[in-house]
């Protein structure tokens, strides 16, 4: 048997990788910076157990259990995410752009900075109403 066939039975059946293990793989190297910046005993320790979970979470065999944990993961993940984003475009947008609700389905819709009033028609649920851009 050859080392690489070695690594191949070895990984057979086992978890692998997956949004929450990148998340703690992130929060760990976060903290090591942060530990190296200021270093505190907390934290070391809070690193030891973030690496001891990723590893533990890749090489399990309880992968239903592993997927239902980046369920969880991921329900909170996913909107937080989505915020960050549209926050960071309503940044990088405010000198051409406006960000406003629709008052019936509450989508957010981007429009072009024109200053007065205007009718806008939602693209996802087609509701038309009034907008004021100063
Ligand atoms: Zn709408």
């Amino acid at each position: 048997m050859t080392f690489r066939d070695k690594v191949l039975r070895f990984f057979y059946g086992r978890y692998g990788n997956d949004q929450l293990n990148n998340a703690i793989l992130a929060l760990y190297v976060l903290l090591t910076i942060i530990n190296i910046i200021k270093p505190s005993y907390t934290v070391t320790i809070l690193t030891g157990v973030l690496l001891v979970t990723f590893f533990v979470r890749m090489l399990s065999r309880n992968i239903y259990r592993r997927q239902a944990e980046n369920a969880k993961f991921m329900k909170i993940w996913a909107p937080a995410k989505n915020w960050l984003i549209l926050t960071r475009d309503r940044i990088r947008d405010r000198k051409t752009h406006v960000y406003r609700k629709c008052p019936q389905c509450k989508s957010t819709l981007r429009l072009p900075r024109k200053p007065g009033v205007h009718q806008v028609a939602c693209p996802k649920c087609r509701t038309k109403f009034g907008v004021r851009i100063k």
